[in-house]
């Protein structure tokens, strides 16, 4: 493969992690219900149970529930599996869409008792919206002044109990008040490949796919952690199948396929090669800081912390030191890069 750059539509990643209206068609029927049918997260899914058997028991709401973790790892699926299975309603929303405190005052006095309300990117609520949300979280209730001045009144407005499910991919951002009501923390891993691959058999035979095992391991192998990308690769494949064998996804035709794609065998794509590239070209592989890195890259730097860099340095291509980015050896070998301070074969070198 070629790990020039070239002219890779960068609009339109095919693995961005992040989610895109197309993924809606196929994401809703394939998000697992239960959690018996949620892939991997052993540890986080032992928590969970316990939690909410013990509440169920109780005949008590669940405790708060924080996700964390990078995009497309299951965060909303887990909140919608946490309410299907405390047999309450969903009501889903995002930290940049609540604009006002009113806006949140609004979705909680609509709540039944029990009821999960969702708020992704809860690092990205407004101050003002963070103070309601304290007492609506400790003692289900909300203070609203309405009116100014000598007219100015205030209310006091007690609210059902319910779950907020606060899901996050930094869960350093959150500001301490803010995380400390949360009584449950939940951090969600990379998949391997094997948990991946357990998750294309399964969205094949929802979308009715034919997929052979070694199909799915490639497609897997190749969806850097994330089951969004895994399932999204699983679409694309499809059609490369239908014209190379038959329908059914084999070993080759994934192969086939996810390389015209321009993903390789471990999931770079030609963002990843040329952040790594810029790194090893203009920062002799680094120490780099994260801005320089951003704007040598025309990306930002959030993109770069939660898309690019959880899978690279997962896999150990990245590093991250006190003084910025460094590229690992385990990187250029990849590339196909002579390693710095090694000749050819691979030995040290002694000059
Ligand atoms: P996030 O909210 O973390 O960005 P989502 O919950 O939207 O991620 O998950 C993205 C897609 O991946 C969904 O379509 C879902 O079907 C699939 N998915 C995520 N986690 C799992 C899992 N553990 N098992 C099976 N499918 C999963």
């Amino acid at each position: 493969m070629n790990y020039e750059e070239n002219d890779y539509d960068f609009e339109n990643r095919m693995v961005d992690p992040e989610y895109v209206p197309e993924d809606g068609e196929v994401e809703n029927p394939l998000r697992p219900r239960t959690l018996k049918e949620y892939v991997g997260q052993e540890k986080a899914k032992e928590n969970l149970s316990v939690f909410m058997e013990a509440a169920k028991l109780r005949k008590e709401s669940l405790d708060h529930v924080l996700l964390y973790g990078p995009p497309g790892l299951g965060k909303t699926t887990l909140a919608g599996i946490i309410a299907n299975e405390m047999g309450v309603n969903l009501r889903i929303t995002s930290g940049p869409a609540i604009e006002k405190p009113g806006d949140l005052a609004a979705l909680l006095t609509n709540l039944n008792p029990g009821d999960v309300l969702f708020i992704d990117e809860i690092h990205r609520l407004s101050r003002s919206v963070e103070e309601i949300l304290y007492p609506s979280m400790e003692d289900f209730a909300i203070d609203i002044i309405s009116g100014k001045g000598q007219m100015a009144a205030s209310y006091h407005l007690p609210l059902p109990k319910f779950t907020l499910v606060g899901a996050t991919t930094r869960a350093g951002q959150l500001s301490a008040p803010l995380r400390d009501r949360f009584g449950v923390l939940l951090r969600l891993e990379l998949y391997s490949p094997e948990e991946l691959a357990e998750i294309v058999t399964r969205s094949a035979g929802i979308l009715d796919i034919a997929i052979e095992p070694d199909g799915a391991l490639e497609i897997a192998s190749r969806s850097r952690g994330t089951p969004r990308i895994a399932n999204r690769l699983l679409k694309r494949v499809r059609d490369f199948a239908q014209l190379m064998s038959g329908g059914v996804i084999t070993y080759e035709s994934a192969k086939i396929g996810l390389d015209r794609l321009e993903i390789d065998e471990i999931g770079l794509d030609a963002n990843d090669r040329r952040m790594l590239l810029t790194i090893i070209n203009y920062y002799n592989g680094g120490p780099v800081g994260l801005e320089t890195l951003a704007a040598a890259i025309g990306e930002e730097a959030v993109t770069i912390e939660d898309v690019y860099e959880p899978y690279l340095m997962q896999i150990g291509f990245l590093s991250r030191t006190p003084r910025g980015r460094c590229v690992t050896h385990a990187a250029y070998l990849h590339l196909g890069l002579p390693v710095p301070g090694m000749d050819d074969g691979g030995q040290q070198k002694l000059y």
